[in-house]
């Protein structure tokens, strides 16, 4: 089974490597080179930490990357693929875009899989001439080390590509779980709130970056804290998805915090750049509160 990955940003890389490593053959895809390039160092950075825990050889890695190939030619990056998993930057017009394209360069009988957050499957088939064949594959970052994958049936989504999905997310040692197409799914649709309603707790000096971190991992047994979090899933991708909720429900409560939209505004979108709610100019071990919230 040939795999063909768009986008190879944070989800991209973490999807090409996990399937490299249960030996697919993969297409890496992006529309900038500098982030192909990217994403092989972050492969690579990843994968020698996996050697130094033992969990996979030095000759394990040298296999893994050779499963890699990358690409900025869309047409030819998907020409053989069975599956293509859609990583490609949170925007609807461009996810539209992207699956018109794909409908017309992949082979009649490819799956056409988004790992979109928060953005309607059914819209994005909806643009294709194979809705039972477009579905949702949302993987959870860090992709290698995450178990989860939400399969997300889109309205016209058949029970026989399920079964694939389900089945294929099985094989690359994750536990895929059903669910239906509703704004922001379930992991989103949870989660998003949660990390907003930080957000206004800091906006409105209920306390401090650590401390609401620290309430939540030590009081909910949270690994990481909202904030934190937030800042490594990319506060831009926060933004929009509480923005796709916002405007699917129509309900005040999904408003993003006036602070997250600054934040944004101002290029400061988490680890990505560097700065987020904490500083991670040293690296991302033992991050600092960022000096604007000191
Ligand atoms: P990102 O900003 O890190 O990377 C997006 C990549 O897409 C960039 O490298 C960009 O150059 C590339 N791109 C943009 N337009 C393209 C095009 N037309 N063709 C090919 N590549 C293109 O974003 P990300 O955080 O990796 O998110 C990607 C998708 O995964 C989004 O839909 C996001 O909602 C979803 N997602 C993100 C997370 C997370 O924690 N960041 C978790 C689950 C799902």
């Amino acid at each position: 089974m040939k795999i063909s990955v768009i986008g190879s940003g944070t989800m991209g890389n973490g999807i090409a490597h996990t399937f490299a490593q249960f030996g697919y053959q993969v297409n890496l895809i992006d529309v900038n080179e500098m982030a192909l390039e990217k994403a092989l160092t972050t492969i690579a950075k990843n994968l020698d930490r996996q050697v130094s825990k033992g969990t996979i050889t030095d000759t394990d890695k040298a296999i893994i990357l050779k499963h890699i190939s990358t690409t900025t030619d869309l047409k030819t990056g998907v020409a053989e693929a069975d599956l293509i998993v859609e990583a490609a930057t949170e925007a609807l017009e461009l996810k539209l875009e992207i699956f018109k394209e794909l409908d017309s360069y992949a082979r009649p009988d490819a799956i056409l899989a988004s790992n979109t957050s928060s953005i309607s499957i059914t819209k994005i088939a909806s643009v294709t001439n194979r809705g039972d064949k477009v579905i949702g594959m949302h993987f959870m970052n860090p992709v290698p080390v995450m178990k989860l994958v939400e399969v997300i049936r889109g309205y016209a989504t058949s029970d026989a590509v399920t079964d694939i999905v389900m089945s294929l997310s099985k094989k690359l040692d994750k536990v895929p779980v059903e669910v239906n197409d509703y704004p922001g799914f379930v992991a989103n649709r949870i989660l998003m709130p949660m990390i907003n309603e930080a957000i206004y707790a800091l906006y409105e000096n209920v306390a401090g970056v650590q401390e609401i971190d620290t309430v939540m991992k030590l009081g909910m047994t949270h690994p990481m804290g909202p904030l934190q979090l937030a800042d490594f899933i990319g506060l831009d991708v926060c933004l929009a998805i509480l923005k796709v909720l916002h405007d699917s429900f129509g309900n005040p409560k999904y408003a993003p915090c006036p602070l997250l939209v600054n934040m944004v505004t101002a290029g400061k979108k988490g680890v990505k750049t560097r700065e987020g709610f904490y500083d991670y100019s040293a690296g991302i071990k033992g991050p600092v509160v960022a000096a604007k919230f000191l």
